[in-house]
């Protein structure tokens, strides 16, 4: 994510700023990827904290438009967490955007999004036809931790989620197009086998015992849907990553230049090598402070291929090219 000038003052704006430093408000104009001073602001502003602008006075940002579905208000906290959840939507939305997808040159259906509160049962969270359902209640640290867990899964946040669940819209959005299919099953295997079943054996029997040759994480060898999800979250990790790293003035030797624009990159190669030299040194970092590794994330010769395969797609694809 870049970081932003201030159109009011001096200084720096980031991504989720709703005022200056000193209090003037502000929202992010998702189309020029700006700071303006001026309404009309998201109709969610108040409500949920949405730093967008409004294509009209009382009208929703491109972000909030998409969202069909919010949390019942009379869940406890449903109200923060779903402020929360469109936090990490805008910040996916936008880094989509890069390569052009969901903006207003895509051609192409958006994803309508469903943020449900978990009330008794917790709410399932995946992909069906362009809609995506979220549980909002993972931005409680608690849930999102015990579900980590319990799972063994060493990354888990809302972002990821985001990542992972708009990878599989843009799957669909893909597999609308005559060329993808073939190419798609050749590197992940054919996603017509029984989603259900392949995910039950997972979840009873667990990855095979030599999954990291071959996927970037256990839950990736559970279908092959599940595998172009996990990889293509993490091509958007790495190349975020990267693009914020370069954004905050720092530089590793890997790095091309401190102009270089990783969503600009067309070789995954070349991207790869960069983003893999500044996470290992960021996991160092962390490590400092007793934190969880950046990217906790092993990248296996099969892995990068399917990187490579999922980057050249994501890249060409809202271009309908
Ligand atoms: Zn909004
Ligand atoms: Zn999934």
């Amino acid at each position: 994510m870049k970081n932003f000038t201030n159109p009011v003052g001096a200084g720096t704006l980031w991504f989720h700023n709703l005022t200056t430093a000193d209090g003037t408000p502000v929202a992010y104009d998702p189309q020029a990827r700006a700071f303006v001073p001026m309404p009309p602001f998201c109709a969610n502003r108040e409500r949920i904290g949405c730093n967008w602008i409004a294509p009209a006075e009382g009208a929703f940002c491109r972000s909030c438009a998409m969202t069909a579905l919010a949390p019942d208000p009379e869940i406890p906290n449903a109200i923060d967490h779903w402020a929360e959840t469109e936090m990490a939507k805008r910040w996916v939305i936008d880094n989509q955007g890069r390569w052009h997808w969901f903006r207003p040159e895509d051609p192409g259906t958006r994803p309508t999004f469903h943020m449900l509160a978990d009330g008794h049962t917790p709410t399932a969270m995946g992909h069906g036809d362009g809609v995506v359902t979220i549980s909002v209640s993972e931005a409680d640290p608690v849930v999102r931790v015990t579900r980590r867990t319990a799972l063994e899964e060493p990354y888990r946040t809302m972002i990821g989620h985001m990542r992972h669940e708009i990878a599989h819209m843009l799957w669909w959005r893909l597999s609308l197009r005559e060329d993808f299919l073939a190419a798609f099953r050749e590197m992940f295997g054919d996603e017509r086998t029984d989603y259900t079943a392949a995910l039950q054996k997972h979840y009873d029997q667990g990855p095979p015992a030599d999954w990291e040759l071959f996927y970037l994480t256990s839950y990736a060898s559970a279908h092959p849907h599940e595998d172009w999800a996990e990889t293509t979250a993490s091509l958007l990790h790495l190349t975020d990553i990267a693009d914020s790293f370069v954004t905050s003035g720092l530089a590793t030797p890997e790095l091309p230049g401190n102009q270089w624009d990783p969503y600009s990159e067309p070789d995954t190669a070349s991207l790869v090598y960069v983003a893999t030299g500044i996470v290992t040194r960021v996991n160092h970092i962390n490590r400092s402070m007793g934190l969880s590794d950046l990217y906790p994330y092993i990248l296996s010769e099969t892995a990068q291929r399917k990187l490579a395969f999922v980057h050249d797609w994501m890249r060409r694809g809202a271009q309908g090219r």
